[in-house]
């Protein structure tokens, strides 16, 4: 483990912005003796450095030029707080300039400014939570949605740091009979088949799997599902978006081709998120604005996660259409039948026929969407996540996991191949790297700053 540096550091631990409570938060050896320099209990005998950890005293905050504001600190102290360091936090009245200016009563009473995630990373460091668990915090944070929090929380409470170390010791079991084996040969080591090695292997490759699985879900709780609104001309797309991003993003008009280029937006439709662009009609042109658009548009629907192909219920379907349908049956999709309230000229047998998730709407009237959140959740497999099981939450976790499953398929293929048993053990010592640097317990300097460095200060 690194050197815990107990210097004491300060910094604003709530938005920077006007509300109701702003708190400056204090980590480290010194902390206490910092905010006594600046903070003059009501009651005499609330001092400090009186009290016991998890309690607080009212009183006011000064620095040389007199009161800044009135405040309630509270005092916890090593080992039981945050980042297992005696902590302080004064809350205040949150005006930007009230809380900036406690910051730097705090800063020339000897705090030094904490760096972005400081106070997690020391907490990671005092081994109050483990990489994953603090990657967690930082989705707490970030969610937008009932399915995405809930997800960070249980990370946050050690479901996947868990899980992985439950693969971790079943590996280490495995090497540590190996290990004997080759190093005994000739004593009466219980001998682990060849054939029994090879099955314990591959079956924790297929629980490394099965975790991974869970990352394409993990994100789309997470940062949203990639989604593209996609339809000929004058289908109503713009009015879709303009109606999911509930205000008048883009111009919409009758004139065919107006969205020019890609709008993007993150929206909320209950509790999933989308990612949405909108683009321009997918259709041949010589403007080259809009050809511009339109090359744009075919590339983004190609990445996307989620097409909504939205068609126009007061039309018949055209060869554009059945292209769309074509190019798109396979992906999940939903297809959007859009002006309900006009009287139905299209086949909508024929799109039941080849798209599964299909719902019939009025662009104009907000209440009719109501079908599309559920038919997109099918449409994606998102509709029966569990979030309180492991889910692998970003990239760095994917690739550890990616490249310990790759290690230990090298060992399957080294055992199938009768290579050494040494070198199957390296394979087995790799993954077991690979997993240790997932949870952290054997993380680089580099990564673990790459991790907290996403942090916003004062977190
Ligand atoms: P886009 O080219 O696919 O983006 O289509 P627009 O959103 O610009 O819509 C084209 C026209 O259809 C506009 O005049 C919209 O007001 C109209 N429109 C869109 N949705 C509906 C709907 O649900 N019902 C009716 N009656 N008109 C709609």
């Amino acid at each position: 483990m690194f050197a815990v540096s107990n210097n004491t550091i300060a910094a604003i631990a709530t938005p920077y912005g006007t509300g109701g409570i702003g708190i400056v938060r204090l980590s480290g050896d010194d902390s206490i003796d910092v905010a006594e320099k600046l903070f003059e209990p009501a009651d005499k005998s609330r001092r400090l450095k009186m009290l016991s950890g998890y309690s607080g005293a009212y009183g006011r905050v000064f620095d040389k030029n007199g009161d800044i504001d009135e405040a309630v600190v509270f005092v916890y102290k090593a080992p039981k707080s945050y980042t297992g360091e005696n902590v302080v936090e004064i809350n205040c009245h949150g005006g930007v300039y009230v809380v900036s200016r406690v910051l730097r009563a705090c800063l020339d009473c000897g705090a030094s400014p904490a760096q972005p995630g400081e106070f997690t990373k020391r907490a990671f460091l005092n081994g109050k939570l483990n990489l994953t668990q603090a990657e967690a915090v930082m989705d707490i944070i970030s969610a937008m949605g009932l399915q995405s929090s809930k997800a960070a929380l249980s990370a946050r409470d050690g479901v996947l740091s868990k899980k992985i170390d439950s693969i971790a010791g079943r590996l280490v079991a495995l090497s540590s009979h190996l290990a004997a084996w080759i190093d005994y040969p000739e004593e009466d080591v219980e001998e682990l088949e060849s054939t029994a090695l090879k099955q314990g292997l591959i079956e924790i490759i297929g629980d490394l799997n099965a975790l991974l699985a869970t990352y394409d879900n993990g994100r789309m709780l997470r940062e949203g599902i990639d989604t593209v609104i996609a339809g000929r001309p004058n289908v109503g797309k713009s009015t879709l978006m303009n109606l999911l991003s509930g205000y008048n993003r883009s111009i919409v008009t009758n004139i065919a081709g107006t969205t020019r280029d890609i709008i993007e937006e993150t929206v909320k439709l209950d509790d999933i998120v989308l990612r949405l662009a909108d683009t321009a009609g997918l259709r041949e042109t010589d403007d080259r604005v809009e050809s511009i658009g339109v090359e744009l548009a075919s590339k983004r629907l190609a990445a996307a996660s989620l097409v909504l192909a939205v068609f126009d219920s007061s039309d018949i379907l055209n060869g554009r259409d059945i292209r769309l349908i074509d190019e798109i049956a396979d992906r999940p999709c939903v297809a959007v039948i859009n002006k309900a309230d006009l009287p139905r000229q299209i086949d909508i047998d024929y799109i039941k026929s080849k798209i599964n998730n299909v719902v019939e709407i009025s662009a104009n009237d907000a209440d009719s969407i109501r079908p599309l959140s559920e038919a997109i959740k099918q449409a994606v497999k998102i509709s029966n996540i569990d979030a309180s099981a492991p889910i692998i939450a970003n990239e760095r976790q994917r690739s550890c996991a990616a490249a310990a499953a790759a290690a230990l398929n090298d060992a399957v293929e080294a055992l199938s191949n009768s290579a050494t048993l040494d070198a199957v053990n390296v394979c087995i010592d790799y993954a077991l790297d690979y997993l240790f640097s997932l949870t952290g317990q054997k993380a680089s300097e580099a990564v673990i700053d790459e991790v907290f460095s996403r942090f916003c200060v004062g977190k």
